[in-house]
């Protein structure tokens, strides 16, 4: 393993991407008295401000994402929640006092919205993973904040506390239907491209630098001396010298860093949203003051694994699906495939660096039918209402074999780390991931559950939760899988197979 010297306060260090992993790890770098962070990220954020509409393709750059402490028996992440919901309802309080208002943000803006969470069921009973929660939250003194809908007791509690839409956010049981899940009421979603913003001008306020853009701002290389990293070369050719070089650029990571085989890879979920119509009623039966961020069959497989949100402020309603996690491996200079990110805005070149205008607008066909088939059955007021899909997505997300972070020095190269990994599951950690980086980088406390989860590792005897690497030849890559290059609820048009 590398030595493990720590820099000194006023040593250069410089982080490789702005999402989630580089912006919290430079605001707290700066809270801790680290008095040069540099951030380096190839796009343009001042210009996109981390919106996917405007170009910004991070699995960060979103419209929301899911805050929840549920998280059935994985405590560390729990506690980790317990943690990041304090911090959330701050940042909302600064915003709201105006002590901290990003350019272009006004004080009526939130960047995290307490609408609660659902985790819903097709199965009668309770699922495990559900029970855990409970159990989870109740043995570390939060009773009550997880509402299940086949509980009685429970039921009470959420009607007293006027949650009883947040309980049945798709009228289930008024049409009849069975309605099994459990509400975390701790939760809610973060409003993503708002919540980088802020953050990106919180560690701006703290001292930390940032460069964006292709050619500045994009990472080309990692410099040496001898078997030591010293910092990175940009495409401009520049050299950004640092004692310790933070790798943070989520899917494009494992292309940049091969190091990474077999314990990351760049896996995509899919995104569809609809725009709601000011005048629908689904515009006040959808809003967040009724309606919680969702997931339903979250561990079932192919035919689950949906997740969604209430409609924001512009109308936008955004679902998603996770329940097949699509690859797209590219043969790389060193001869071995790895799976690298392309996007509608972005393909990603062999050496991590960003083509833009990709183009890549199709759609895979099964994401497609379990959504659709979801929405027809759930919210059939969609297509009621002649409300169709306007647009949709493959996100890129960093998986690890077994969904826990990678968070440590990497082995026998000495001045560098990687923040990666979010498995799909980081957001939610914006305002205090950084801090448990900085404490890694320090050494600091290792011998906690998290970190010890987060540390370089490589599969061990017992099953992977995903299998890594497959290459072309696997299942789930895109060239092997039905597209659509049209959707609509209704229709399979256009399958390319
Ligand atoms: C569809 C989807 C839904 C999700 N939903 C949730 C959710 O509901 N709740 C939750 O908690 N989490 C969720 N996640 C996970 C969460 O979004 C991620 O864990 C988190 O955003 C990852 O942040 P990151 O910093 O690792 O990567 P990213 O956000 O991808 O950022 C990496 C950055 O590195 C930059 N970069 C890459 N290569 C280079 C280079 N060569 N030089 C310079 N810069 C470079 C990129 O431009 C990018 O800005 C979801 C993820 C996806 C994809």
């Amino acid at each position: 393993m590398a030595k493990s010297i720590p820099p000194k306060k006023q040593d250069p260090i410089v982080i490789v991407g702005a999402g989630v992993f580089g912006l919290s790890t430079a605001i707290h770098l700066c809270r801790r008295g680290y008095s040069d962070v540099t951030v380096l990220d190839k796009q343009p954020y001042d210009e996109s401000l981390y919106s996917y509409l405007k170009g910004a393709d991070a699995a960060s750059a979103d419209i929301n994402k899911i805050v929840r402490s549920a998280y059935g028996s994985q405590t560390e992440y729990q506690d980790l929640s317990s943690e990041a919901i304090p911090e959330w309802h701050a940042w909302n309080a600064e915003l709201k006092a105006g002590t901290l208002v990003p350019p272009g943000m006004s004080t009526k803006d939130a960047v995290f919205v307490p609408n609660g969470s659902i985790s819903l069921s097709t199965s009668v009973d309770l699922p495990p993973w559900e029970l855990a929660s409970i159990e989870g939250m109740e043995n570390s003194g939060h009773k009550f904040t997880q509402l299940a809908t086949t509980i009685t007791s429970h039921r009470d509690i959420a009607a007293r506390r006027g949650l009883q839409s947040f309980m049945d956010p798709f009228q289930r049981e008024r049409r009849g239907k069975h309605n099994t899940g459990v509400l975390d009421s701790t939760g809610g979603m973060a409003v993503a491209d708002k919540a980088c913003r802020f953050a990106l001008h919180k560690a701006r306020g703290l001292g930390a630098k940032f460069i964006f853009g292709e050619h500045a701002g994009c990472m080309k290389e990692l410099c040496y001396q001898d078997l030591k990293v010293i910092g990175v070369k940009t495409r401009d050719e520049k050299i950004h010298l640092a004692a310790m070089t933070i790798l943070a650029c989520g899917g494009w990571t494992p292309v940049l860093l091969p190091e990474l085989d077999g314990l990351c890879e760049a896996t995509a979920g899919s995104v569809m949203l609809f725009k709601i119509p000011e005048g629908s009623p689904l515009w006040d039966r959808l809003g967040a003051d009724k309606f919680p961020t969702w997931m339903w069959n979250m561990r079932n497989g192919a035919e689950g694994g949906l997740y969604g949100f209430p409609r924001d402020e512009n109308g936008w309603f955004k679902v998603g699906y996770r329940g097949t996690k699509y690859t797209n491996p590219l043969r790389q200079s060193d001869g071995k495939e790895r799976s690298t990110p392309v996007t509608r805005w972005s393909t990603a070149e062999k050496d991590g660096s960003v083509s833009a205008g990709s183009n890549f607008t199709s759609f895979p066909q099964q994401a497609h039918e379990v959504l659709s088939g979801f929405l027809n059955e759930y919210l059939p007021e969609l297509s009621e209402e002649g409300i169709d899909i306007s647009l949709t997505r493959v996100c890129w997300y960093t998986d690890t074999f077994d969904n826990h972070y990678v968070v440590d020095r990497v082995p026998n190269k000495e001045g560098l780390m990687v923040a990666t990994g979010g498995s799909g599951h980081a957001f939610k950690f914006l305002p205090n991931i950084g801090n448990w980086v900085v404490d890694i980088m320090e050494q600091t406390a290792m011998d906690r559950p998290a970190v010890k989860a987060w540390r370089w590792r490589s599969v061990g005897p017992e099953q992977p939760v995903n299998t890594l690497m497959e290459g072309c030849s696997g299942p789930r890559a895109l060239q092997n899988i039905g597209l659509l290059q049209e959707v609509s609820l209704q229709s399979k048009r256009n399958a390319k197979l």
